[in-house]
């Protein structure tokens, strides 16, 4: 049953509960892989679900457009001041309603249409909003990309730095949505300088990773930090801008009243309740944890003959070529699911195949870790993978799913009991 109970919601819109149920239900019972997904803490989500969701309150805390602001600038406050303290910032700020719009925001801040940008192309492993074609950041800009490796699966500095001194980009975005391996902040921050470009980590995929340590932070390399809060960081669906002192301002006046209206309070409190999760000593086994399962899981897959872009990982994330095992991602993200193993088909770097039937799957390891899975079912998840994979017929792939839902009946999960 999901918890908290939604017996208001049952009696009134008996619909969406059952409905809401039902997710809890699949979440409950399936190994989630999806590398940007989590499971958030109850507390997470009863702040998530708040009357805080009630108030207006464009502006920042003390500058309010609209009165009854007692508790909300205090939630804000909080929030603001907890970011900086996990993350050791100069300015923080938790408005932006999620990481596409937190992108857009950097843009708005320190570009003007039509300048040259620069950053990891989406079938590399970038995001859309780092300058890719269909996105806005491509369309408004004059977007040139970086790639990785054919060779080595990794972004190559090199190519980076020819890039930036050739097209003198504006802006070098550094992160992205699909690469396993630790992104080189100090050697980025080296290119942004030579160029006089201001460099801009995004972090979104990895934040639980470096505030638990787990990852080197960008923090005194990049000028500007993007992040959501709701991949390993754990938080609610959201977004935050970090940053030096020097550019806190431009980037306060881009979100509001740049490009939002009044920020989501009921989630910049369940942000800052993540947060102060993330600042105990217990998140840091966590992000630890989220590591060691992701090598464990790629050691094992590697072994059933599993390719691996760049040959493993370095954080929570596992981009898997299918192409060595004559399957191709999206029929085998659908077998995997009904399997009971949730993950996502995606494009490996240079994939022959178009992009909504690419080669490959990708697979994180941050919701498995929360859920309480460590090293010692990596290999049993891999050989489970392998089977639905390879499966010839409903039976083996119901088999699968069965002695999926049994083992996890025995790690609960935040928000069902
Ligand atoms: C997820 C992600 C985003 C976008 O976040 P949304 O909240 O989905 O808009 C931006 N950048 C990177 C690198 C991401 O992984």
């Amino acid at each position: 049953m999901h918890e908290p109970a939604l017996s208001h919601l049952a009696a009134s819109d008996p619909a969406i509960a059952e409905l809401v149920e039902g997710e809890a239900r699949r979440q409950f019972e399936k190994i989630r892989l999806i590398a940007s997904e989590n499971y958030v803490s109850t507390a997470v989500l009863e702040a998530t679900g708040s009357v805080l969701t009630n108030k207006y309150s464009e502006g920042y805390a003390g500058k309010r457009y609209y009165e009854g602001q007692q508790y909300i600038d205090q939630v804000e406050k909080l929030a603001i001041q907890r970011a900086k303290d996990v993350f050791g910032v100069e300015h923080a700020n938790v408005q932006p309603y999620s990481g596409s719009p937190a992108n857009l925001a950097v843009y708005m801040a320190l570009a003007n249409p039509g300048d040259t940008v620069m950053g990891m192309a989406l079938p590399a492993g970038g995001h859309l909003t780092h300058g890719w074609s269909v996105s806005a950041t491509g369309k408004w800009f004059r977007a040139v990309q970086y790639g990785v490796r054919k060779d080595t699966g990794r972004v190559d500095m090199d190519e980076v730095r020819e890039l930036a001194l050739a097209e003198r980009p504006k802006l070098i975005f550094c992160g992205g949505t699909a690469i396993p391996r630790t992104i080189d902040f100090p050697a980025f921050a080296e290119i942004a300088r030579e160029v006089d470009a201001v460099l801009v980590a995004d972090i979104a995929h990895i934040a639980g990773l470096v505030a638990g340590g787990a990852h080197p932070s960008p923090v005194g390399h990049a000028q500007i930090i993007s992040t959501t809060t709701h991949k390993t960081l754990r938080g609610p669906r959201g977004a935050m801008l970090m940053s030096d002192a020097a550019h806190a301002k431009a980037l306060d006046k881009a979100v509001f009243p740049g490009l939002q209206g009044g920020p989501h309070n009921h989630t910049t409190a369940a942000i800052a309740v993540a947060l102060a999760e993330a600042a105990r000593p217990d998140f840091r086994d966590y992000a630890a944890g989220i590591v060691a399962n992701a090598k464990a899981l790629a050691d094992a897959l590697t072994e059933r003959g599993f390719d691996l872009v760049s040959g493993g990982t370095d954080n929570h994330l596992i981009l898997v070529d299918l192409t060595s095992k004559g399957v191709a991602g999206k029929p085998a993200a659908q077998a995997l699911d009904r399997a009971g193993i949730e993950l996502n088909y995606n494009s490996v770097p240079f994939d022959p195949r178009k992009p909504f039937d690419p080669s490959g799957i990708r697979l994180g390891t941050a919701a498995i870790t929360t859920r309480g899975l460590g090293v010692e079912q990596m290999p049993q998840l891999a050989a489970w993978i392998d089977r639905a994979v390879g499966a010839s017929d409903e039976a083996e792939i119901d088999a699968v799913a069965a002695e999926v839902r049994e083992l996890l009946a025995g790690y609960p999960m935040p928000g069902w009991i």
